[in-house]
C-alpha cells in the first residue's frame, strides 16, 4: 500500500481523479432519473416567531433517496445539479412542490424556498415562479425565496432585474447565510432584501464575544435598514435565550424542529404548540 508514494505520486493521482470524476458522472446521470423516479423530496423546517409564540412559516430543503446510496444531502447534490444544468429543472420542481405544499396549510404561513444563483442565469425564473403560484393558487406574499451572497458575484444588473420583479409581485426575499459569502454591505443597499439571515456559524458558539458582537450588529443592521431577521441553526435553549435578549425574534433550528416531510408538519405545529409554555419561555427567564 505504500509503494512508490514518494517518488510518482501522480500514479496514484491520476486514477484517484478519474475515479472521482467517473462517480460525479454517475451521479450525475442518477440524478437525471431520480426526479422522474420520485427519489427527490422535499422536508420542511419551521421558522420560530418567538415575540408572537407561533410557528410563522417553513423552508423547504431538498432530499434525494437514493436507491443504493442512502439518502444525499443537498450540500453534495445541488452544486452537482449546479454544474450540470440539472438544477433549473429540481428548482422548479421545488417550487411548485412547496407551493401546492403550502396552499394546504393555514393561511398564516408561509414558505420559504432556496434559489441557487445559478437558477438566475435562466430566462424563464420569474415566468416560472408565476406559474407556481398561479397553478397552486397560492399567494404571493406567502412565498419567501432564499438567496445567497453568491448571487452576486457577476451580472449584478440582471439580478437586480429580477429581484426588483419579485419584490413587486409581492414575495419576501431573504439573503441565506448572511455574513459567510463575498459579503459586501453594499448589496444590502442596492438590493431589494425584505431579510436578513444570519447564519448558523455565528450562531453556533455564542460564547465567543467575536459572534456575539457579528450577531448584534447584524441585527442592529437589519434595524437601521428596516429589514426582517431570522437566526439559524439554534440547537440550544441557551442560544435561543441569547438571541432573543439581542432582540431576534425569527428564529429556526434543531432546538425546534428539524427539517422533516411534508406528512408531519401538523406533527411538528401541535408539537411546537406544546412546547411554549414550559421551554420557549423566553419572556420568563432570569438573564
Ligand atoms: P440553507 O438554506 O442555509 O439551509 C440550512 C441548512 O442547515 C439545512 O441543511 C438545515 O437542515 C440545516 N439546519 C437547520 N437547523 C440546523 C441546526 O440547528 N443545526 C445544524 N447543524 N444544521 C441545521 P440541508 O437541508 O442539508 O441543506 C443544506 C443547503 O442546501 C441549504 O442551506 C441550501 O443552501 C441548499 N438547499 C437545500 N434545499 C435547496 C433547494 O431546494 N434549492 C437550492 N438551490 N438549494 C437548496
Ligand atoms: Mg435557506
Ligand atoms: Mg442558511
Ligand atoms: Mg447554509
Amino acid at each position: 500500500a505504500k509503494e512508490g508514494g514518494r517518488r510518482r505520486p501522480y500514479r496514484r493521482f491520476v486514477p484517484a481523479m478519474r475515479e472521482r470524476l467517473q462517480r460525479r458522472r454517475e451521479m450525475e446521470l442518477d440524478l437525471k432519473a431520480a426526479l422522474d423516479e420520485d427519489q427527490i423530496e422535499l422536508f420542511y423546517q419551521p421558522f420560530i416567531d418567538a415575540g408572537q409564540r407561533r410557528v410563522s412559516g417553513f423552508e423547504a430543503l431538498l432530499r434525494w433517496r437514493h436507491p443504493g446510496q442512502g439518502t444525499i444531502a443537498p450540500s453534495v447534490f445541488v452544486p452537482l445539479a449546479e454544474e450540470s444544468g440539472l438544477i433549473e429543472q429540481l428548482g422548479v420542481w421545488a417550487l411548485e412542490k412547496a407551493c401546492h405544499q403550502a396552499v394546504q396549510w393555514p393561511s398564516d404561513l408561509t414558505i420559504s424556498v432556496n434559489l441557487s444563483a445559478v437558477q438566475f442565469q435562466s430566462a424563464t425564473l420569474v415566468d416560472d415562479v408565476r406559474r407556481a403560484l398561479a397553478e397552486s393558487g397560492l399567494a404571493a406574499s406567502r412565498l419567501q425565496i432564499e438567496v445567497t451572497e453568491s448571487l452576486f458575484i457577476d451580472e449584478s444588473d440582471k439580478v437586480l432585474a429580477i429581484l426588483t420583479e419579485f419584490r413587486r409581485m409581492g414575495l419576501t426575499i431573504s439573503m441565506d447565510d448572511f455574513g459567510t459569502g463575498y459579503s459586501s454591505l453594499g448589496y444590502l443597499s442596492r438590493f431589494p432584501f425584505d431579510k436578513i439571515k444570519i447564519d448558523q456559524a455565528f450562531v453556533r458558539d455564542m460564547r465567543r464575544p467575536e459572534n456575539i458582537a457579528i450577531v448584534r450588529s447584524v441585527i442592529g443592521l437589519s434595524r437601521a435598514l428596516q429589514m426582517q431577521v431570522i437566526a439559524e441553526g439554534i440547537e440550544t435553549e441557551e442560544q435561543m435565550r441569547i438571541l432573543y435578549d439581542e432582540g431576534c425574534r425569527e428564529m429556526q433550528g434543531y432546538y425546534f424542529s428539524r427539517p422533516r416531510p411534508a406528512g408531519e408538519i401538523p406533527l411538528m405545529l401541535s408539537e411546537i404548540s406544546s412546547r411554549w409554555d414550559q421551554e420557549f419561555a423566553v419572556d420568563a427567564a432570569p438573564r
